[in-house]
């Protein structure tokens, strides 16, 4: 079963969610339009290839919003999500630019902590994200007056208050043209459309980052539960979305810190640790979260006990299978279509 047919579900006010987005972000293109005679644009999408941001590159070209669109090649991303990157370069009206990490930078970490070095502390997977993701990040946002992102509030507990608009930032302000928008809208909006994907998300990996950094997920489990998954929920940003005012309280940073300690990447029951910083807003960081985790997730924080974290695809084919939402023949029905579709 294709992302698509499982998710394409469009919620009844769809048609006036689209319109508020398609409006938001005309009217961000004329506040943050460009200084006369700049070579580029002042508003940009960071499009990290997930399916909101391939929603969202669609509706900048199909706009004509005056935007770029940067993507942070991690130099960890799965060969899937760097085809889709040369499709987007292919197709894409709008300039796709791609910042990567600074090389010395990332080879000294890799020599220094080890290629697993983020599975072994917070403290150490959010010093690669620093080197792969936000450094490059600062780079991409340099000289931009707004950004354009996918958060959507459903996403996770963490983003349950993002706001249209985000203007907390003094350097420039953040566009979440999604925010109310659900799941089975994004993947609505992607089927109405023929928008591309990637198909790691006909695998049950609704939330894509690195590969060393991602996994499937099974069913009933929380959207994001395959970042990071050995870490506990508001840990889990990788920088990207942190607000420059916001910052974990040291009691639940602390609590994170010792649930990874010994190397045994479990499951935690906090998801509110789980943001890596890139999305955690101002107002959020004392929110208590009540996303429960599901029981599967218990029986799944045993298959990364005691080695290296992730799971193969036939675990959670099998997973997907025993909870009945797809049939074993349906998965290589969807990887057909999804070939026949590209
Ligand atoms: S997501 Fe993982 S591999 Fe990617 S930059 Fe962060 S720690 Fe490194």
């Amino acid at each position: 079963m294709s992302a698509i047919t499982l998710n394409a579900k469009a919620s009844t006010t769809f048609a006036a969610k689209l319109a508020h987005t398609q409006a938001l972000l005309q009217q961000a293109a004329l506040e943050f339009a460009r200084d006369a005679g700049a070579t580029s644009p002042a508003l940009t999408l960071a499009c990290s290839l997930g399916a909101e941001d391939m929603v969202l590159a669609h509706l900048v070209n199909a706009l004509a919003i005056d935007a770029d669109i940067f993507v942070l090649e991690t130099g960890m991303l799965h060969t899937q999500t760097l085809a889709l990157l040369a499709q987007l370069q292919a197709t894409s009206t709008a300039p796709v630019k791609v910042y990567r990490p600074d090389a010395q930078a990332a080879a000294g970490f890799v020599a220094r902590e080890g290629e697993k070095a983020m599975y072994n502390s917070i403290e150490l997977r959010k010093a690669c994200c620093q080197i792969r993701k936000m450094e490059p990040l600062e780079r991409a946002l340099t000289g931009k007056k707004a950004w354009i992102t996918g958060l959507r509030r459903e996403q996770s507990g963490t983003r349950a208050a993002v706001p249209d608009l985000d203007r907390s930032d003094a350097k420039r302000a953040k566009l979440n043209p999604l925010a109310d928008w659900t799941w089975g809208d994004v993947w609505h909006y992607i089927a109405s459309n023929a928008v591309a994907y990637n198909p790691l998300h006909d695998e049950f990996y609704p939330s894509i980052g690195c590969a060393p950094c991602t996994r499937a997920i099974a069913m009933g489990e929380d959207f994001r539960a395959g970042r990071w998954w050995w870490e506990s929920e508001a840990a889990k940003e990788c920088g990207l979305h942190v607000s420059p005012h916001s910052s974990l309280a040291p009691t639940q940073a602390n609590f994170a810190a010792s649930e990874v300690k010994g190397g045994t990447p479990g499951r935690s029951q906090n998801s509110e640790l789980k943001e890596c910083g890139l999305h955690v807003g101002k107002t959020q960081q004392s929110e208590s979260s009540a996303l429960a985790v599901p029981a599967q997730a218990n029986l799944l924080a045993e298959q990364v006990k005691g080695g290296t974290p992730g799971r193969s695809q036939s675990e959670v084919a099998q997973a997907h299978v025993a909870a009945g939402d797809v049939k074993p023949e349906g998965r290589a029905e969807a990887k057909t279509l999804n070939k026949e579709a590209a």
